[in-house]
C-alpha cells in the first residue's frame, strides 16, 4: 500500500528531488511551496504520472503555523495518515551581522526551524498512533559548520540537529526515526541566488564565488545534486534504517571532513 509523504518547500530544488524520488516508489504526494499556478501544476501532474497514486498541493506559507497545521491536517484527510515527513524548506540571506535585516533574520528562522517543529508537532500524534513513521529535516553542512556572512542561516541549521535529536529521544520506542539530511552545495535557485549577494560581499566576480568559495569548500570540487539527496531520504525512509535515528548523515563531497 502506498505510503503518504509529505514534503516542504519541493516546488523547486532538493524538495521536487525528494519528491521525485518518493514518486518513483508509488508513494502519495503532498508537495508544498511558493510558484507560479501552472508550473505547481505542472510539477504535481508530472509526479502523479511518474507515481501512479495521490498528488496535491497544499500552499502553506512555512512562516505561519496555522496554515502549516492546515498542511498536515489536509494530508490526513486526504490519504488517511502522513507516514513520512520531510522538512526541506528553506531560504538563504547572506550579509553582515550588523547590516542583516531584522525581518529576515526572523524569516529565516521561522522557515528554516520553527516550521519544522510545527509539521512534526502536527504530525507526530498521527505517526505515535499508526506506532511507525519518518521525520526527515534537510539541514546543511551549515549545521555543523558556519561561513561568514549566513548568520541567520547558520544559527537555524545548528538548530535544526538540536530539534532533530530532541524529538528522536522522545519517539525512541514510538517507531518513528527522526534525522537529518547535511548535504554541501547543490546548484539549485537557493544557491544561484546568493552568488551575487557574495560577491558583493567579499568583492569578488561571480566566477570565482563559484571556484574560489562554494566548490573550494567541498574537496571534491563537485556540486551534490539533488537527486542523490533524494536517494539518501529514500533510504532513511525505510524499513532497515529503522535503528537509525537522532544522527545526521553528511553529504557533502568531504566538506565536514576538513
Ligand atoms: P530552492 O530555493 O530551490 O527551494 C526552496 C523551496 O522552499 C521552494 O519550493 C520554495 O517555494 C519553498 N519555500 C520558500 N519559502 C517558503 C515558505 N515561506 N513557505 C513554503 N515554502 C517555501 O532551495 P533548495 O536549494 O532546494 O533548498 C532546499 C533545502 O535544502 C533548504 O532547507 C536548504 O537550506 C537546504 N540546503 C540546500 C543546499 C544547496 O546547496 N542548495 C545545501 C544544503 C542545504
Amino acid at each position: 500500500m502506498a505510503r503518504t509523504i509529505v514534503v516542504t518547500g519541493s516546488t523547486s530544488g532538493i524538495g521536487v528531488a525528494i519528491a521525485t524520488a518518493f514518486a518513483q516508489k508509488g508513494e502519495n504526494l503532498v508537495i508544498n511551496g511558493f510558484g507560479k499556478a501552472d508550473e505547481i501544476k505542472a510539477i504535481v501532474e508530472r509526479l502523479e504520472s511518474v507515481s501512479k497514486a495521490g498528488v496535491i498541493h497544499h500552499p502553506a506559507d512555512m512562516t505561519k503555523p496555522d496554515e502549516i497545521a492546515d498542511l498536515i491536517a489536509t494530508a490526513a484527510k486526504t490519504f488517511g495518515t502522513v507516514d513520512v515527513l520531510v522538512n526541506n524548506a528553506g531560504i538563504q540571506h547572506v550579509e553582515k551581522i550588523e547590516d542583516f535585516p531584522i525581518d529576515k533574520w526572523d524569516q529565516i528562522i521561522a522557515i528554516n526551524l520553527s516550521s519544522a517543529f510545527h509539521t512534526m508537532r502536527a504530525a507526530i500524534p498521527l505517526m505515535k498512533k499508526n506506532g511507525k513513521g519518518r521525520i526527515i529535516n534537510i539541514a546543511s553542512a551549515h549545521a555543523l559548520v558556519a561561513s561568514p556572512f549566513k548568520s541567520a542561516y547558520v544559527a537555524a541549521k545548528h538548530g535544526i540537529l538540536g530539534l532533530t535529536k530532541t524529538a528522536a529521544l522522545e519517539l525512541a520506542e514510538a517507531g518513528v526515526t527522526v534525522n537529518a539530511i547535511c548535504p554541501g552545495y547543490v546548484l539549485t535557485p537557493l544557491v544561484e541566488k546568493q552568488i551575487p549577494d557574495t560577491a558583493k560581499a567579499r568583492g569578488m566576480t561571480e566566477d570565482q564565488v563559484k571556484t574560489e568559495v562554494i566548490l573550494k569548500a567541498q574537496p571534491t570540487h563537485e556540486f551534490v545534486k539533488a537527486e542523490e539527496i533524494g536517494a539518501l531520504a529514500l533510504y532513511l525512509a525505510s524499513d532497515e534504517a529503522r535503528q537509525v535515528t537522532g544522527t545526521h548523515i553528511s553529504i557533502d563531497g568531504g566538506w565536514t571532513a576538513a
